[in-house]
């Protein structure tokens, strides 16, 4: 009764940093900041901080559950250190992580393996193009959260949709999106759009029945009247960004099969690369690795490594995820950020997501030769730079670029989807 007293206690007020629908790990910075001034900022953190040690210790005296008490005790001192926003937002963050952890043993959370294939790595049953353009699936809004800090160069949108669990996916896959409406050039239907699937197959209520997606509202610059052209927007960029719950999107797919992860060898290392948006499906992958109960999470034991360029801080997306699975599991998974606007690669000049990798392009290349995969996601342009680099390093490795990328690729081990 007192364990359940606490946690509802924990749960319930950590909600006030988790406005996404995650039940797990779900912070923004800039909803943490809307709590009232920073000495009541305070007081609620320290508050959480010892509801979240009680949490800890007592799970720890009653089932010897190690990971709520650490979760706890994390909580305890980033509350006790708390000194300025990012601070507040993390120590948000590790209350909910010791809520999670609590609920976790306490509560004997079940297993997630009702959309597993069998094995559970077996793709042949992968669904694709399921709903055509001509018959196009209805999902419906659950939420639209703007998840970019107010430096952020653009607008970044994550949206849950509901699918009632009748749209199954996996995860690397994509959805396409019909916006409303006719095209202006010839009243015909806008033509379909893709965007990469952000969540695990479960949803990030893990009901099964939700997918996500993170999409960049696509703003056009006039160069003459030097403000944004709203006739030039993105349709269904801004489409989906400005939707509300409840509002019917037209959808089809799921799509794709270049971005799965080959699960069978559970010690494969994977090396994630993304540019802004590009981060989608590795937040589905990164749900599926290491926040789920299913097989794959139970099994995997090989190291994941996300590289993620974006302009500045307030424009990474999932760090306070990404943040916490690093803090958890930190032998097998890591975490690359390239801040092109605040950092300077080794040359002074800016820091992009190529410059980022070359710092480790020893380790990469080893990986790659042990049989990790490689994937890149993002905009087109971050290609180019990325093979310039990889081919600099090959050759000052005595490697035949062409023959090593030919390998990785007739070894499935290279995987890329850019837009
Ligand atoms: P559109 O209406 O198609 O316009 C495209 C661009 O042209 C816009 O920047 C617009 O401002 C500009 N434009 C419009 N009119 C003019 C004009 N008259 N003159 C000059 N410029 C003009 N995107 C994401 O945000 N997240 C994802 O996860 C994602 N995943 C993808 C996965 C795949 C496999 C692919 C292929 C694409 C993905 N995309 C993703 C990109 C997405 O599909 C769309 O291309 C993007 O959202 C822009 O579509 P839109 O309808 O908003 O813009």
């Amino acid at each position: 009764m007192i364990r359940i007293v606490l946690l509802l206690a924990l749960v319930g007020t950590s909600a006030a940093f988790a406005p996404q629908a995650s039940p797990q790990f779900a912070v923004r910075g800039d909803v943490a900041l809307e709590m009232g001034n920073g000495s009541k900022r305070k007081a609620a953190l320290k508050t959480l901080g010892k509801v979240a040690g009680a949490v800890g210790t007592f799970a720890l005296a009653t089932t010897g559950a190690p990971e709520a008490a650490l979760a706890a005790k994390k909580a305890v001192e980033v509350v006790e250190t708390v000194d300025n926003t990012k601070k507040l937002i993390v120590g948000g963050a590790a209350v909910v992580a010791a809520g999670a952890a609590g609920m976790k043993f306490l509560g004997g959370e079940k297993k997630q393996d009702f959309l597993e294939a069998n094995p559970y790595w077996d793709q042949s049953t992968v669904p694709v193009n399921v709903y055509k353009n001509k018959e196009p699936f209805t999902g419906k809004v659950v939420s639209t959260k703007r998840i970019v800090g107010p430096k952020a160069t653009g607008e970044t949108c994550h949206i849950i949709i509901d699918h009632n669990g009748k749209f199954p996916y996996w995860e690397g896959q994509s959805w396409g999106v019909i916006p409303p409406g006719v095209r202006e050039k010839d009243g015909k239907p806008h033509s379909v759009r893709l965007y990469s699937i952000a969540s695990s197959r479960y949803g990030d209520d893990m009901t099964g029945k939700t997918g996500s997606l993170c999409v960049r509202r696509a703003t056009y610059w006039c160069p003459e009247l030097k403000a944004d052209d709203p006739a030039k927007k993105g349709i269904c960029s801004n489409f989906l960004c400005d939707t509300k719950p409840g509002d019917e999107i037209q959808m089809t797919g799921p799509a794709g099969k270049v971005m799965l992860l080959p699960e069978e060898d559970p010690t494969t290392d994977y090396i994630m690369v993304a540019t802004g948006t590009g981060i989608a499906p590795y937040r589905g992958f990164v749900r599926r690795l290491f926040f789920e109960k299913t097989p794959a999470a139970e099994a995997y034991k090989g190291q994941a490594w996300l590289f993620l360029g974006v302009a500045n801080s307030d424009a990474l997306l999932y760090d306070d995820e990404f943040q916490d699975v690093k803090s958890r599991y930190p032998d097998n998974f890591r975490l690359d950020y390239a801040l092109s606007r605040e950092q300077n690669n080794s040359k002074g000049g800016k820091m992009y997501i190529q410059d980022k990798m070359e710092e480790y392009a020893d380790e990469v290349f080893d990986k790659l030769d042990k049989g990790a995969h490689i994937y890149f996601c993002g905009l087109k342009g971050m290609m180019p730079g990325i093979q310039d680099m990889l081919q600099g390093v090959a050759k000052k490795k005595g490697l035949d670029y062409e023959e090593w990328l030919k390998g990785l690729k007739a070894k499935k081990q290279w995987h890329v989807e850019v837009y």
